[in-house]
């Protein structure tokens, strides 16, 4: 079991000495008490199978609030747990933090075009993660409603296209969010970047301002063509 975990450790980029948790698990905290129960084995299956990468990019103070870590890592986690349904994993999970006094204002997303031009101007380190940002106030209104995110990957090539990547907000980076309404948030915006239009099913994942996490056999095989979805490392 440790080889494969060198192995699978590998497959992510992590450096010869990891942090299981940082370096394998993607997450934004060292302490296992703030994740819950993970299982190494199935991260190591989801690094074998068919998976995506994800740049998640932060604008954040440069420390980043514990509350907030434990956040986003439950996001991670949630993303994992919904999209391991349809046979996609999530390996390599590698964050970037945007300082707030270097962000531009970007840290209070009012137009869709301002989520565009975020997108474009900063852009995580490689071709093959979805680009995932994530600010402190997404506050778009949208036919009369609040959004709490968006996300356009037309696809793999970064450099094509004007608007590539998911943006959500998470209030303040304080209070309001819970755990699941976060990680259902993540795993919504990234079905729209892996091809899924929205779905007017209770339960589904796809429903426009829904709770539920369900995916259908066809949404994920829709989800498995795109680019993104790499296949499994081989070890
Ligand atoms: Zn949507």
């Amino acid at each position: 079991m440790e080889i494969s975990l060198r192995q699978a450790a590998r497959c992510v980029d992590a450096p010869e000495e990891f942090s299981v948790l940082r370096d394998f698990f993607g997450f934004l905290t060292d302490d296992p008490a703030a994740v819950g129960t993970l299982s190494v084995r199935d991260q190591i299956e989801a690094n074998r199978g068919k998976h995506i990468n994800l740049d998640l990019i932060l604008v954040a103070p440069s420390e980043i609030p514990r509350s907030a870590r434990r956040w986003v890592d439950h996001g991670i986690d949630g993303v994992r747990r919904i999209f391991r349904n349809v046979g996609i994993g999530v390996a390599r999970v590698r964050p970037h933090i945007i300082p707030l006094d270097e962000a531009q204002g970007f840290d209070v997303i009012t137009s869709k075009s301002e989520a565009k031009k975020l997108t474009r101007k900063f852009r995580g380190s490689s071709d093959d993660a979805m680009d995932v940002f994530i600010v402190p106030e997404y506050n778009v209104t949208s036919k009369g409603k609040v959004k709490a995110g968006i996300c356009s990957i037309p696809g793999c090539n970064k450099n094509l296209y004007s608007f590539n990547g998911c943006v959500i907000g998470i209030r303040n980076l304080t209070g309001s969010m819970t755990d699941g309404r976060i990680a259902r948030l993540m795993a919504h915006e990234l079905g729209h970047g892996l091809r899924l239009a929205h779905r007017d099913t209770d339960g589904n994942l796809m429903q426009a301002g829904g709770s539920g996490t369900d995916l259908t056999v066809q949404q994920g095989r829709r989800m498995r063509r795109d680019c993104f979805v790499r296949d499994g490392c081989n070890f």
